[in-house]
Formats: C-alpha cells, structure tokens, sequence
C-alpha cells in the first residue's frame, strides 16, 4: 500500500548476512513512496557491540539502501520501556520471577522443549522461600501473567498479508518475561513499544517471529496501542536446507563484498532487480 511506514530492526550481535539483506529489501522495497526506518535492537549488553551497530550501517549502505535518520536505538529508549512496564504493573499483570534455570527446568521441563510452558513461577517454592529471596533485594526478572493479561483483553486477532487474519494464541508462551534480570526490558517489550512509537504500519520479519507476534497482539492491547498489520516472510535456507543464520556460520556481507560480490548481484540472488 502507498504511504507504508516500515522498519528494518536488526540486533547488533554480529555481522550481517544474506538473511538480513533479504529482510531489508523487503522492508525497504515495502515502503516505496512511504518510509523506512532503521531501529537497532541493542538491549542486551552482553551480545550488541557498538562496532557491530556501526557495520550494520555501513553494510546496508552498500546494499544501496538508505533510511530515515536519526536512527532509533534500544539501549537510549529504556525509560519508554519503564513506562510501559509501570502501566502493566498498575494493573496487576506483573510479578518477579525469583527462580534459577534450574529450578525452571526442574519444575516445567527444558528450555529447548517447544512444549514447555512457564506460569505463576511465583507458586513454585514455598512461600517462605519465596518471600525471603525477593527480600534480598537482587535484580529480578519481571513476568506477564498471561492467563490474567488475556481474561482482561479478550480474544484478539492479527492480520499478516501473507497468512491472512490470525487468532492470537499468547498463551503458548506462558508467562513471558518482560523484562530481564540485566537489563529493565525484552525483546517482546521493547518491539511492541517501539513499532507504536515509531508508528510503523507494516511490520516486515522472518518467519521465525510469526508466533511472537501473538505476544506483541498482546501487548499493545493491554497497553492500548495501534496493531500494525504484518508480513512474515519465509527464511532463507542454504543449498542443504539449513537456515541462513548467524548461529550456523554463514557468510557475512561482508566477506561476500570482499570476496567480490557486488550489491547488485545479491540482488538478483535474493530475487530483486537490480
Ligand atoms: N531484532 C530482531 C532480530 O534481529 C528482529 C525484530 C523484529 O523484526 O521484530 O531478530
């Protein structure tokens, strides 16, 4: 649609790859007479390096791409977050979770199982136990109650241009944490705040967050902010089938430019025109 408003929202734990150009041209083709927006996702400190950030510019300035500045970065926005999370408080949706991993996997099963799904982590110990870790005073991490989150909003829905009109299913992922123990925020958080106040209309992801989307419906109910609509496009495999992805070592942009690839023949790889 004309006047689309769409970002290309990056976490700066490493370089980009093939996967990342193709997320981009969507974001960017799909805001053709509209706007693209660039939005680092740097709230963890422990993975985001500024030099990464940095190269994420100059890489998708190669590509021949360019956004609107300034360019919104997470880690200078926490107090929106705060906001946020003060206003889900107010309600009663929020509780600290003073569990180990350990003791999470003990009591609902592996965090790798698909199948597992964390509620009211707060029942868990014995009351006594309970209280006196949240005494301590220690940084905590702070959960959704979800099955009260979705009592107050209701059944809700979602419309991905791909996928067509979704029931948002947020109770698959339990009580969700929104904000970490080392830093004020999460992921599903800091998104959901941040496409409403960047005002974006289309939100252009991979797959891989399509389920996620169901917690962000979620969140900007509660909240009360606009729901873009969405459209998740499939991931790039490799030619053995394997996801294009950080974690599984592919080539970086970077080492295909320096090996001689031009931006017009990525491209054509990934099925653009020139
Ligand atoms: N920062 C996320 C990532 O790099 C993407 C967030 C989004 O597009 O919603 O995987």
């Amino acid at each position: 649609m004309p006047g689309e408003v769409t970002r290309f929202a990056p976490s700066p734990t490493g370089l980009l790859h093939l996967g990342h150009a193709y997320s981009a041209f969507d974001a960017a083709d799909a805001a053709a007479g509209g706007r693209f927006l660039l939005r680092i996702e740097d709230i963890d400190r422990t993975r985001c390096k500024p030099e990464f950030a940095a190269a994420i510019e100059q890489d998708l300035a190669w590509l021949g791409l360019d956004w609107e500045r300034p360019v919104r970065r997470q880690s200078e926005h926490l107090a929106d977050y705060q906001t946020a999370l003060s206003d889900l408080d107010a309600m009663g949706l929020l509780y600290p979770c003073v569990l180990s991993r350990k003791e999470l996997a003990a009591a609902f099963g592996p965090d790798s199982d698909d199948l597992t799904v964390v509620t009211d982590t707060d029942r868990v110990l014995d009351p006594e136990l309970y209280a006196e870790r949240l005494a301590s005073g220690q940084p905590r991490a702070l959960r959704l109650r979800m099955a009260r989150a979705i009592a107050r909003t209701g059944p809700l829905t979602w419309t991905d241009d791909r996928h067509g009109v979704r029931t948002a299913r947020p109770e698959r992922h339990g009580d969700v944490v929104l904000a970490r123990k080392e830093t004020p925020t999460s992921y599903h958080l800091s998104v959901t705040v941040d496409d409403a106040l960047q005002g974006i209309t289309l939100v252009t992801r991979g797959m891989d967050l399509f389920e996620s989307t169901d917690v962000h419906r979620l969140l900007q109910a509660l909240l009360g902010l606009p729901t873009p609509r969405y459209r998740h496009h499939d991931l790039l495999v490799d030619g053995t089938g394997t996801r294009l992805a950080k974690s599984h070592n592919s080539p970086s942009l970077r080492s295909l430019r320096d090996g001689g690839a031009t931006p017009e023949a990525i491209r054509r790889k990934l099925g653009w025109a020139a």
